[in-house]
């Protein structure tokens, strides 16, 4: 029987060796809340281990985070301090890793103006671009992984007392990651990543020319794939080779829908956590790639903002399959944390599209991307759309039907 401690160290380590793979001499960022700095300390112990030059911190805190959304001065939300873009554009232009620690609690913001938030998502599109650009791209090594806190844990145990909720999290947490503390965790995402290859290379045999989406939820919808759109699952690779893992847990397989060939309506499987809220019941009605009706039984306003923040934003940046019956859509738990959510359920994102995600697409100017269809955006959001009854079809280019998803899961 392995221990909670075991378990922390290998998740740790498999998030540093797999996650970011830092490399011997290379630099480290990492971005933690404070109350996670034990977890942290693991982290750069296992960066050192694997030779890294330097590892830097990047703290924040929920409490002063809501402080600040509440009572800060207006001001405060339109800029970024100069020397925080450089902060990160520096470290991400010489090669750093970022391993991003995520543990907030979902309804952080609750009650925080909608406006503000919007503001500072502009302000962070507009400053932080250069940095977002070559991360979208895999320029630098970066990976998120997930830690229970005890907000968070709250939210998904409800039932449960604090320090229950926060085990139960945890274990949710290190099944989803494949840790079970005996020091295998590495091996097993090499077998993960092999199987998802699978499906990769079954899709990018058809290229379809669109998907066809249907469920007893209401979705009715076809998705135009960009022409030389690339599946993709699991690992990337940096323009040097280095492969990491952007997402821990990760189920999906993605590629780039077409701009501007999207129709029909789709709706929210599960309830999506943005800027610290829940938005619930999402529906869009989508014409020509633009969602023209945005609709929600919860925090409406948010939808309706987060979609506004540029031209890009309502219109769809990536769609990804996630087979119904996967590991943490089986552990039956609504995680509210898209890191999660995601990869138990189908999903598509409005917002900016993945320039790996197309041939060539990395080295055409921003013009050329969005004429083969690349949506661009200062935003990306994920929403979940599979449900176990979901249906899509893919159309090839000749016009023939092939089932891809019935009940839930992929036919091949
Ligand atoms: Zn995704
Ligand atoms: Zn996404």
């Amino acid at each position: 029987m392995f221990t909670f401690e075991d378990k922390l160290k290998e998740y740790a380590d498999l998030l540093v060796r797999v996650g970011v793979n830092v490399q011997k001499g290379q630099d480290l960022v990492i971005t933690s809340q404070v109350d996670q700095a034990p977890f942290a300390r693991l982290c750069v112990q296992a960066a050192y281990e694997a030779g890294a030059r330097s590892v830097d911190m990047a703290w924040s805190d929920d409490a002063i985070a809501r402080m600040t959304y509440l009572n800060a001065d207006e001001s405060v939300f339109d800029v970024i301090p100069e020397y925080r873009i450089r902060f990160n554009t520096d470290y991400a232009e010489g090669g750093a890793c970022f391993l991003h620690l995520v543990s907030s609690d979902p309804e952080n913001l609750k009650g925080v103006d909608p406006s503000r938030l919007e503001r500072a998502h502009r302000a962070y599109g507009k400053y932080m671009r250069r940095y977002r650009e070559l991360g979208m791209a895999s320029a630098f090594p970066w990976s998120i992984g997930a830690l229970a806190s005890p907000a968070w844990a709250k939210r998904v145990f409800p039932d449960l007392e604090e320090r229950e909720a926060v085990a139960a999290l945890w274990e949710k947490i290190f099944m989803a990651v494949r840790v079970t503390g005996d020091g295998t965790a590495v091996e097993k995402w090499r077998q993960h990543q092999e199987n998802l290859q699978r499906h990769v290379d079954i899709l990018n045999g058809y290229a379809f020319d669109r998907l066809h989406y249907y469920n007893a939820l209401g979705s009715d919808f076809t998705v135009g794939l960009c022409k030389g759109h690339i599946w993709c699952a699991g690992g990337e690779k940096t323009p040097k080779g280095q492969f990491f893992m952007p997402n821990m847990p990760t189920e999906e397989i993605f590629t780039a829908p077409d701009r501007n060939r999207c129709d029909g309506v789709i709706c929210a499987a599960l309830p999506l956590s943005k800027d610290g809220n829940v938005i619930r019941d999402i529906r869009f009605v989508v014409k020509a790639g633009k969602i023209v009706e945005a609709t929600a039984s919860a925090n409406e306003e948010l939808l309706r903002k987060s979609i506004a923040v540029d031209e890009g934003a309502s219109r769809f940046g990536e769609v990804a399959l996630v087979p119904y019956d996967s590991p943490i859509s089986n552990s039956k738990t609504l995680f509210y944390n898209t890191l999660f959510d995601e990869n138990a359920a189908c999903h598509l994102a409005f917002g900016e599209a993945y320039p790996t995600t197309v041939e060539g697409a990395l080295d055409m100017s921003e013009e050329e991307r969005l004429s083969a269809g690349l949506n661009s955006s200062i935003t990306h959001v994920d929403f979940m759309v599979g449900t176990a009854d979901l249906s899509i079809d893919g159309y090839t280019a000749d016009g023939r039907c092939v089932p891809v998803f019935r009940d839930g899961n992929f036919v091949f």
